[in-house]
């Protein structure tokens, strides 16, 4: 019997746990964009950030597999939806930013209704979460 074989048939992986707490799964992400602020100075010059972006979903029950969610598709979500739509572009130029001010607030708004829509296909947990990092040291966090 491989090893492989030998856990599968392990109830440990297999049977389904009923929590009575819950737990959270967070990725994140990054990608490096510009952006104006006009009236903020001195962010009403164009510079750029590579911004960090972490997503957290909760989850009170794990699949027959002893997981919330797959760290990879997580991943694969946050890299289609965030980094692949945004890196390397001006913000201010990008949709929804054309038509609404890039600030770090915003951008983790608009983030978390973009992760929560595609989430539904990919996640059995709840979207709780979304930081925004402009920096190293500050962020901007939203919740639902
Ligand atoms: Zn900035």
């Amino acid at each position: 019997m491989t090893v492989q074989a030998q856990y599968r048939s392990s109830n440990i992986l297999s049977r389904t746990v009923v929590l009575s707490g819950k737990y959270t799964i967070t990725v994140e992400t990054s990608f490096s964009a510009s952006h104006i602020l006009p009236d903020c100075p001195p962010c009403d010059r164009l510079h750029g950030h590579t911004w960090k972006v972490k997503a957290s979903w909760s989850y009170t029950r794990l699949d027959d597999k002893g997981m919330g969610d797959n760290f990879a598709n997580l991943k694969a979500l946050l890299n289609a939806e965030i980094r692949s739509r945004f890196d390397h572009t001006h913000l201010n130029e990008a949709a929804p930013f054309d038509a609404l001010r890039p600030t770090a607030e915003n951008l983790v708004r608009e983030f978390f209704l973009i992760l929560k829509k595609g989430s539904a296909a990919v996640s059995s947990g709840k979207l709780e979460r979304v930081e925004v990092w402009e920096g190293p040291e500050s962020f901007v966090s939203y919740e639902e």
